[in-house]
């Protein structure tokens, strides 16, 4: 027997399951639930929900706050990981004045459809701007926008796509040209990477459930779970906390070194403004915030970009419910969620080590001693 002999039960074939799987494990636990419809429908006409799952004290100050599927079809990963946990009973674990509040599924639209944006053809995780003042600019993308997404994946048309994107790439350089293509874009509603025009439901739906539980926080970490990014099976725990704060402190107290400072420029692409770290942290001035972004490697990033600019064309020009969708839908499915034991066991290993020094370091334990900080 080894130590997560049961990870695959844990992980969902697709949203619905993911829903039930979550929902069953959180009321067994014990969990004060919440449902959270979303305007948009699922592929069949079901209907979608954001969940979430309060374990430990009703009344908690200190809350660990941790979410799946900011980017739709990377829910896999947070879902499995969620469902493990509850199944697990590592609520049993929570000390006094201490909570752990999941959040599932908050873009259901794009894990049931099995994309990476929403409903509104918007990126989340570029959505929770300020929206009282002007969005970042990227004029990079500007220069590309017109290759980005061909209206045919193949002939003439795609082949001179390719070849500006080539051309750019090859004059900027990669760091570059994955800024200009993934940071973010507020200047075409149908292009990649859409920031939107305001707070989409599921950034507003998030604002709620921070409403309706974290008011009485003092202490807030927040865990947010992605994938497609770095080497396969790595859980990255990146940091958006401005370098030399106390909260960036705070995040090498919790995590230790493992960390990845993103404004230091050790990790990439550097986005100004819009994901969750930025939503959560205005939204909670009331607490001390500790953000960490989780990311867990699977392919190689190209492939990626290939898959995202398929799916992209799938929904512009193509049918998505059609029979042309079945191939696009399983390479993207594939880059955000390698479905293989090893890669969930390494995701179940991380996620719990991650969640075990957050709720540590929340009462004082230092990630580099193991132990509580005594002096
Ligand atoms: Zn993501």
């Amino acid at each position: 027997m080894h130590l997560f002999e049961d990870a695959q039960s844990a992980f969902s074939a697709d949203y619905a399951q993911a829903r039930d799987a979550f929902l069953h494990a959180a009321s067994a636990a014990g969990a004060r639930v919440g449902h959270y419809a979303c305007p948009a429908p699922g592929p069949r006409g079901e209907a979608l929900h954001t969940d979430t799952a309060w374990l430990g004290d009703p009344g908690a100050r200190k809350v660990l706050m941790v979410l799946s599927g900011t980017h739709g079809v990377e829910g896999f990963c947070g879902s499995g990981f969620q469902v493990h946990w509850l199944r697990a009973g590592m609520h049993r674990q929570l000390a006094a004045d201490t909570a752990v509040l999941f959040v599932h599924a908050i873009n259901p639209y794009g894990f049931a459809w099995l994309r990476r944006v929403n409903e509104d053809n918007v990126d989340l995780n570029r959505n929770y701007l300020d929206w009282s003042r002007p969005p970042p600019e990227n004029p990079g993308y500007a220069e590309i926008a017109h290759a980005l997404v061909p209206s045919r994946l193949d002939g003439p048309e795609a082949a001179e796509a390719d070849a500006v994107l080539a051309r750019f790439r090859q004059r900027v350089g990669e760091v570059p040209f994955y800024r200009a293509l993934a940071s973010g874009q507020f200047i075409d509603p149908q292009g990649l990477f859409y920031g939107g025009s305001g707070p989409t439901w599921s950034n507003r739906t998030l604002h709620a459930v921070m409403r309706e539980y974290l008011g009485q926080a003092t202490d807030v970490t927040c865990i947010d779970f992605h994938t497609g990014l770095g080497p396969y099976g790595h859980g990255d725990l990146m940091s958006d906390h401005e370098p030399g704060t106390d909260a960036a402190q705070r995040v090498r107290q919790f995590w230790g070194d493992g960390v990845s400072e993103i404004r230091r420029g050790q990790s990439l692409p550097l986005v100004p403004d819009g994901p969750t770290h930025f939503g959560v942290t205005r939204a909670l001035p009331h607490a001390r915030v500790t953000f960490g972004t989780l990311e867990f490697g699977t392919y190689e990033r190209e492939l990626g970009r290939v898959a995202l600019r398929a799916d992209q064309w799938l929904h512009l020009h193509g049918d998505p419910t059609g029979p042309q969708a079945l191939p696009i839908k399983q390479a993207l499915r594939r880059q955000f969620y390698p479905d293989t034991a090893d890669w969930k066991e390494a995701v179940l290993f991380r996620g719990h080590q991650l969640v075990r020094m957050a709720l540590a370091g929340m009462q004082g334990a230092c990630a580099q001693r193991g132990q509580p900080v005594r002096d």
